[in-house]
């Protein structure tokens, strides 16, 4: 079945193939948000920069996603303070607020009709969780200098959801939710207009270096340039065997309702915003922009993405809006992401610094690698020190390695999977 997203789409930019050999400054590999932001910075920069994208542009995560734009990182400041220290704790801060407000600053700047909305709350599915997300707020408010973010009770969160299956929880005022391809796919338009080269259906199979340059392949062409960027994060698969232990790739799966009538929206979300509750396998839903609920939840494993998507998706959200059994799916899919073990995004330079890599955003890419291509540009224009920054945060191998470390996450992620339903 195809993506909402792309039925909905408003941005029409098709490339070639790479057919011949080009040189360039830099060749990304990889045409998602990370990827597709590094090209638009180097390029706004005066780099001759090449994306090879292995399908088309943003058919990867950043074509697929919740389009919820969180500040912050993946695991809350309360841990990163215990496992990191203050310091690095509160640099982390920053820089998941600053990756927020650069999505904005970029759909600004580029006129990105993405359908931008303010508003993210995290519902607990236990009452049990509500006096930590109080103390958690109270912990940003206080400490963070954070006033966006409020407690909600349980009969305002109930409000908010519409649905009784929920107690308190965060909200936040400043994270924001937007369309994901129509976001992509304005920031590709700018790096084009900006004079970046993008070739779709072009994967790569391979690079090395030669006569000091980095040699890229494709199956019909090559390109030779001074340095390569990684931007492939849950598609890398073996192109980069360095990698391939720190990061696991996740398959999770969306669905769109038929557009809901006036009352039903009134009543599952009064306030048009996006929701993440609190459940180790995430339940994440909003309402697009023609009132279809996008509900997104289930992940596995496989190589490959399901092929019986709706009954994975609809069953979590039966249990939230019971009221919604039977209603017509008009759209199901689903993509790859990749987490890290401390769902940190994970940066790094290899074979001498010819390869810069950035990926596993662990669920928050949306913010976090977009603004990961301004941090892998400055680092080549040699200006800011967020890449070296996040480099130098250790990124633990998943336990088994490359070749085990999905069958023991399975067994970890089963065992959270099973507390989420006691
Ligand atoms: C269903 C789902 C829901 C999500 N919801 C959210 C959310 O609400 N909020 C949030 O912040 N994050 C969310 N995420 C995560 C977010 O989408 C990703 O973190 C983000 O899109 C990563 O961007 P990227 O550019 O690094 O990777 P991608 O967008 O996956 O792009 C990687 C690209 O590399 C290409 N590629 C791979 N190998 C090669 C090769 N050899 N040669 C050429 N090209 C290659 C792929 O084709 C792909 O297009 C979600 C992810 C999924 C799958």
């Amino acid at each position: 079945m195809q993506s909402y997203y792309s039925a909905s789409k408003n941005i029409d930019i098709a490339q070639a193939s790479l057919r011949n050999e080009v040189s360039a400054d830099i060749c990304v590999i990889g045409g998602g948000y990370t990827g597709l932001s590094t090209a638009l910075y180097l390029a706004k920069n005066g780099i001759n920069v090449v994306v090879l994208e292995a399908n088309t542009i943003a058919s990867g995560a950043s074509g697929a996603n919740g389009g919820q734009i969180s500040g912050g990182m993946r695991r809350d400041q309360i841990h990163l303070e215990k496992t990191l220290g203050k310091a690095v704790a509160k640099t982390l801060w920053v820089i998941g607020e600053r990756a927020k407000d650069h999505a904005k600053t970029l759909i600004d700047d580029h006129q990105i009709e993405c359908d931008y909305k303010n508003g993210i709350a995290h519902p607990n599915h236990k009452q049990k969780y509500c006096d930590e997300s109080k103390a958690y707020v109270e912990h940003l408010n206080k400490h963070y200098d954070c006033s966006d973010i409020v407690y909600a009770g349980d009969d305002q969160m109930r409000t908010l959801t519409g649905s009784e299956a929920y107690f308190g929880g965060s909200y936040d005022r400043a994270q924001a939710h937007c369309h994901p391809l129509n976001y992509a796919l304005g920031i590709a338009k700018a790096a084009l207009n900006n004079g970046a080269n993008i070739y779709e259906n072009s994967a790569v199979n391979s690079y090395h270096l030669k006569n000091g340059k980095m040699r890229v392949l494709t199956a019909n062409g090559a390109v030779n340039a001074e340095r390569v960027v990684l931007a492939c994060n849950g598609y890398l698969e073996n192109l980069e065997p360095k990698l391939t232990s720190k990061i696991l790739p996740m398959n999770n799966y969306i669905v769109a309702t038929k557009p809901l009538a006036d009352d039903m929206v009134e009543k599952i979300n009064p306030e048009d915003i996006a929701f993440a509750d609190s459940r180790f396998v995430v339940n994440y839903f909003r309402l697009s922009a023609d009132k279809r609920l996008l509900f997104g939840g289930g992940e596995n494993y496989s190589q490959n993405l399901s092929n019986n998507i709706v009954p994975i998706v609809t069953k979590p959200m039966e249990k939230i809006y019971p009221f919604l059994k039977g209603i017509q799916i008009d759209y199901a899919w689903g993509g790859k992401l990749a987490i890290t073990l401390n769902r940190l995004p994970f940066f790094k330079t290899l074979h001498s610094g010819k390869v810069l890599s950035a990926q596993g955003y662990s669920g928050q890419g949306v913010a976090l690698a977009s603004f990961a291509g301004k941090i892998i540009a400055d680092k080549i224009c040699d200006v800011g020190d967020m890449f070296d920054t996040m480099a130098n945060i250790p990124t633990p191998s998943f336990p088994g390695g490359r070749l085990l470390r999905s069958s023991s996450m399975k067994i970890g992620m089963a065992y959270y999977a099973l507390l989420d339903r006691i």
